[in-house]
């Protein structure tokens, strides 16, 4: 086995045992295999060991690698921020993006899917701590955003996203992945058109099994699988 396929067949195994604490199976957690700064050669053999969702943080490293990935059945996700005037590269090309946080950016993903002809499937990127720096919508404006993007007819809302903050011990981000989980059952309370919670995507390297045992049904994991890598 090499180191690749090794990592992947344990993360798949707590993943495992995480859904299980939880009271799901294994099968309701999805992996998404973060591929930011790796090349194809080496995304295509994670496909080959088992990887059928992939995420990328941005959109020229998605236009780099997209006719490179030998396998039809690979599934894209956009998680790092997007700008509006980059949506019509990727349009036809992500299965769902992660990081919608404005109308503005709801809008324009609405307008471009509409003329191709899909349906896009999104989460609502949510900044559950409070941290200035970071991307997304606070707790309190998320209700708001999401009512709006109930009226948007070639988006779907699918869930929550949201990246915990960098903290000594993971057990301390459990506070956010519950506040993103109590959120997404008070939204779907509230009954929206449109609108499904279906999905949380929460947990990464250091901290997703939390992330699961809190609710998470899509973990996005880069090192854990690839190794460290040196961001530009
Ligand atoms: C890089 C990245 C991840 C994966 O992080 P690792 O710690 O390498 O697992 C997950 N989500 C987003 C949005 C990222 O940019």
């Amino acid at each position: 086995m090499t180191d690749l396929e090794k990592n992947i067949c344990n993360i798949t195994e707590n993943i495992s045992d995480a859904a299980q604490r939880s009271g799901r199976k294994p099968e309701d957690i999805i992996l998404v295999a973060v591929t930011k700064t790796v090349d194809a050669d080496m995304i295509n053999r994670a496909v080959a060991s088992g990887i059928t969702n992939i995420g990328e943080n941005k959109v020229q490293e998605i236009l780099n690698k997209y006719d490179k990935i030998q396998y039809e059945h690979v599934k894209w996700h956009l998680i790092g921020h997007l700008q509006t005037n980059k949506v019509k590269y990727i349009i036809n090309k992500v299965h769902m993006i992660h990081s919608v946080d404005s109308i503005k950016l709801a809008e324009e993903i609405n307008k471009r899917a509409a003329k191709i002809g899909r349906t896009m499937d999104i989460l609502v990127q949510v900044n559950v701590s409070g941290e200035e720096s970071k991307y997304g919508i606070d707790v309190e404006s998320c209700g708001h955003l999401i009512e709006q993007l109930s009226q948007l007819s070639n988006i779907r809302v699918k869930g929550l996203m949201t990246i915990a903050p960098l903290t000594e011990s993971p057990e301390e981000v459990r506070v956010f992945f519950r506040k993103l989980r109590q959120l997404s059952i008070d939204i779907n309370k509230k009954n929206y058109d449109n609108i499904n919670m279906e999905y949380l995507s929460m947990g990464m390297t250091g901290d997703y099994e939390i992330a699961i045992e809190e609710g998470a049904n899509i973990v996005r994991i880069g090192t854990a699988i690839f190794g460290h890598r040196q961001y530009k």
